[in-house]
């Protein structure tokens, strides 16, 4: 029996929505919006980027799973793994109700025809998805449109002889279950690379051929099962995961267009090599967003708001981190006090892994500060809203502790 699979919600928005505000809405960024995105408390003056936070993607995602929650009361209902990349969000799913495959002690096997399954926006592997049509699970499919249009380029390259090159990061679970979409033609290969470095190698190999085992000693992890450099890097097409940076993509694409083009000539190009624009629209407006801030505002530091293991947070990051002090933090507890902040080091996706740090005299103690503010797509507003607040609590100049009285 085919499984049932709603990929258009279960007709319970309306009847969610009180929910979904109360999880997830903020009155203070909504007053900080209609105040042309600036807030001021005493001597601080926050600055919120025109788009920030939860993007059409996520906004979907966590609405039909409170939607399928609300539906299927008497039934298990789990997702694959993380909805998105915000542990907030995650763990207010889990206090409704919704189990988490990726938890420990949770597994596919356990699961039944009678049981609901929500696949995540980044959506899940072709592998994945045969296992649990075959169990005959109810899915709901929050899969972004975005990333099925990547989706699509990707089947097609396969269908057409061509490996596609992914710009991503290979344990990201939206460039797995991209990467697989190669895997359902027989001869479909795929190929993930990281950054400029990986680029430098594929394009030095599609130069010039190169140590073969080399090459695929350094993309283990990273290409198709049966990927082999000297035969499979003669017709490639670009992707990427969806919320990279976007310059870094575009350069990954120019890059292996140019190698191409040296190796095969331009003419014969079309042949060789196909691209097209993947990165989502949403990651591509918080990203321009914060770039305008940046460019118009005189600051002297920036807060970017989201989960360690967000990609779009993390980038948007390193946008803000190249032009002015800048720190990346989980959410309002980060800011320990006026004189000490937690956040996770910013850097390259090749360096900077998720180590949180503590850093102190992050704000200046007295006169006027200029604070820039952002959040990943997967923040929601609520906890852009307590940053503002937290922030507010610092409005005061920071005075030394008073001598003991004598
Ligand atoms: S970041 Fe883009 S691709 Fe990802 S869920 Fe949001 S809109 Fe979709």
């Amino acid at each position: 029996m085919q499984p049932l699979i709603f990929r258009k919600g279960l007709n319970l928005g309306e009847e969610v929505a009180d929910e979904l505000a109360r999880a997830y809405h903020s009155a203070l960024v909504d007053q900080v919006r209609a105040a042309d995105h600036r807030y001021v408390a005493g001597r601080l003056t926050v600055h919120l980027a025109r788009e920030f936070g939860f993007c059409y993607g996520v906004d979907r995602a966590v609405d039909y799973a409170y939607q399928a929650r609300r539906r299927f009361q008497d039934r298990r209902v789990f997702l694959t793994g993380e909805i998105i990349h915000n542990p907030h969000v995650n763990d207010q799913l889990r206090a409704v109700g919704i189990r988490f495959l990726s938890d420990a002690g949770e597994t596919l096997e356990q699961l039944d025809a009678d049981d609901v399954v929500i696949l995540p926006a980044f959506g899940v592997s072709v592998r994945d998805m045969l296992r649990l049509r075959e169990i005959g699970c109810t899915l709901v499919d929050t899969t972004c449109g975005s990333v099925l249009n990547v989706w699509k380029n990707v089947e097609r390259y396969a269908a057409d002889g061509f490996t596609s090159v992914i710009h991503g990061k290979v344990h990201h679970e939206e460039t797995r279950a991209t990467a697989s979409q190669a895997l359902k033609y027989p001869n479909g290969q795929y190929l993930v690379v990281l950054d400029g470095e990986d680029t430098t190698v594929v394009c030095d190999y599609i130069r010039h051929g190169g140590d073969r085992a080399a090459f695929l000693q350094r993309f283990r992890k990273s290409v198709s099962p049966t990927f082999d450099p000297d035969r499979h890097l003669e017709r490639i097409g670009c992707a990427n995961q969806t919320t990279m940076l976007m310059s870094e993509s575009l350069d990954v694409g120019e890059r292996l267009r140019q190698a191409m083009i040296d190796r095969y000539g331009e003419a014969d190009l079309p042949a060789h090599f196909r691209a097209f624009d993947t990165i989502c629209s949403a990651t591509q407006e918080r990203q321009d967003a914060v770039l305008a801030l940046l460019d118009g505002t005189p600051l002297d530091l920036m807060l970017v708001v989201g989960g360690y293991n967000s990609s779009n947070t993390c980038n948007l990051a390193r946008i803000c981190a190249d032009r002015v002090r800048s720190y990346h933090i989980a959410d309002p507890r980060s800011l320990v006090s006026a004189g000490e902040i937690r956040h996770r080091l910013i850097g390259p996706p090749s360096t900077a892994g998720n180590v949180e740090v503590v850093t102190r005299d992050w704000l200046p103690a007295e006169g006027p500060v200029s604070v820039g503010l952002t959040a990943g797509a997967s923040t929601p507003n609520n906890i852009v809203g307590q940053v503002i607040a937290a922030l507010a609590g610092f409005a005061e100049p920071v005075r030394p502790p008073e001598a003991p009285a004598p």
